[in-house]
């Protein structure tokens, strides 16, 4: 055999042999990583502090001690939690020119004052630290990828020793993304611990708003009864009052989408420049807006559910009767009225388109089908199609309420009807946006986007006429 032949059979008996990776703890996250491992192909040795008691590890995988599995491969895993980091500072030439993997999180934030990652790079400084796979649980890791979240965030101060990263986490199934340098890595360490944060405030918005108006037909519409008339009418709690709060909640909610979008174009026009931050007040808000619209249609769901009940409601089923046998007995018969079938009828009909609009504007929010669109797709079903929504249902409302402003009589202590507040908002909104939408505004608007800035703006330097401060994109 020629030397070129030998390297060659090196080579690929190289390539046949499964590459190895160390994993240190054998607890569930190691456990789990060791299995998708084994199973993507790997070959798998575990550093543990009690090797001939270590059970329930993947077939296939060695079990030995920390330093002997270290010596066995070039990536290793420290799949510990941070308290317990202390061992490793006695493995420093052991561990030295290695890729070391934290996958760990923390119980709290701001627990500790550097990311684990830099923590675990201060006491190994000999080896290549990247923190990848800490936002995966051990549940996706057995589960295949069946999970929702195939993403593997990692960051590292080494390009080569991500590639190694990101290599291994390709062949588990996932996708790898690159976030940065370690200093990321306490952003890293904080996702797993944030409980919906995009939620949290059009949660509290759509909590506040339906207690709001629950007690404001509750006070006009049942206490007022009770204190004025001495009728019970506490009943009326279970569907009448439900089924006001949540088409005015619903309402409200859907407006409050559009209304950042309204606000930050009128922004634009007095800053006369795109390159000037949204106050982050606004830009919060504008990040929200799908979940504000998510519960706003949520909303709207269970409006649609209530009023479908009206009918079976005995309530209704006995003032119908009470009313038909009057008719009987009075030998009268009610006259049928034009306008009030045409406004029934356009009522139903605005609510019915409305809330189609509705469901396709949520439909279309699902990354699943908002991936399929191009942008100006996106843009068309968000912005005209949802500004077309709103206008159904703030006309579904208006044909509600009618001439009802007009009485005396709906002014109950005072107190407008429920309905009436809920025009508040999308009225505004509607408003603004029609001011947008003349074409001189348009026009200043559209040129504003496009990167126009009115003169005087700008100093040479690149800062605000105003305030001297850097403008930002
Ligand atoms: P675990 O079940 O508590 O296991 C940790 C392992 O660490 C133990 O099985 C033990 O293995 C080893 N260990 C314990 N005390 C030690 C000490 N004093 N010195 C050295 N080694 C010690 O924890 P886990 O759920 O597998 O989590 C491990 C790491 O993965 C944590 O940093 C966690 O934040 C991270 N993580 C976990 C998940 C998850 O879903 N579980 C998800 C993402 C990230 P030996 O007995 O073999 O030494």
């Amino acid at each position: 055999m020629n030397s070129d032949s030998v390297a060659m059979t090196d080579l690929f008996e190289k390539m046949q042999k499964p590459e190895t990776v160390c994993i240190f703890g054998t607890g569930d996250f190691g456990r789990s990583l060791g299995l998708r491992l084994l199973q993507s192909g790997y070959s798998v040795v575990y550093g543990s502090r009690d090797p001939k008691n270590s059970l329930l590890l993947p077939k296939g995988s060695k079990v030995m001690t920390h330093a002997a599995a270290a010596c066995e491969a070039h990536v290793v895993f420290v799949a510990v939690q941070r308290e317990h980091y202390g061992f490793l500072s006695s493995m420093v030439s052991d561990l030295e020119g290695k890729v070391l993997v934290d996958v760990s999180n923390n119980l709290k934030r701001g627990l500790y004052p550097e990311s684990n990652a830099e923590y675990l790079s201060r006491l190994v400084p000999g080896a290549t630290v990247v923190k990848a796979f800490n936002t995966i649980s051990a549940w996706a890791l057995q589960s295949g990828g069946l999970d929702a979240n195939r993403q593997v965030l990692l960051c590292g101060d080494r390009s080569d020793a991500k590639q190694q990263l990101m290599d291994i986490a390709q062949s588990l199934g996932f996708t790898a993304v690159d976030r940065g340098s370690l200093r990321v890595a306490a952003d890293l360490e904080d996702l797993p611990l944030q409980l919906f944060p995009l939620w949290r405030l059009p949660l509290n918005i759509a909590i506040c708003l339906t207690a709001f108006i629950f007690f404001y037909a509750l006070t006009r519409d049942v206490i007022y009864e009770r204190v004025t008339n001495g009728k019970d009418i506490a009943f009326r709690i279970m569907i009448s009052l439900a089924n006001k709060a949540f088409p005015i909640v619903s309402l409200v909610m859907l407006s409050l989408c559009y209304l950042p979008g309204a606000m930050a174009g009128f922004l634009q026009l007095y800053n006369g420049t795109k390159y000037r931050r949204f106050p982050d007040w606004l830009d919060r808000w504008m990040l929200c807006r799908k979940q504000l619209g998510l519960l706003a249609l949520a909303f709207g769901f269970l409006h649609v559910l209530y009023t479908l009940v009206i009918p079976i409601r005995y309530y209704v089923r006995y003032r119908i009767n009470v009313y038909t046998i009057s008719l009987v007995k009075d030998n009268t018969t009610y006259e049928f009225d034009n306008t009030a079938a045409w406004r029934y009828d356009s009522y139903y009909s605005m609510g019915i388109l409305g809330f189609g609009l509705f469901v396709l504007l949520g439909i279309t929010s699902l990354p699943s089908v908002s991936n399929s669109l191009n942008w100006r797709e996106f843009s068309f079903v968000q912005s005209k199609l949802g500004y077309i929504t709103l206008l159904l249902c703030t006309a579904h409302t208006f044909l509600y309420g009618w001439d009802r402003f007009l009485k005396p009589s709906s002014y109950r202590w005072w107190m407008p009807p429920a309905y009436m507040l809920s025009l508040v908002v999308p009225c505004v909104v509607l408003i603004l946006k029609l001011i947008l939408i003349t074409p001189c505004v348009d026009s200043k608007v559209t040129r504003i986007r496009q990167g126009w800035e009115r003169q005087g703006k700008t100093l040479a330097n690149g800062r605000d006429t105003k305030t001297n401060q850097p403008l930002m994109a």
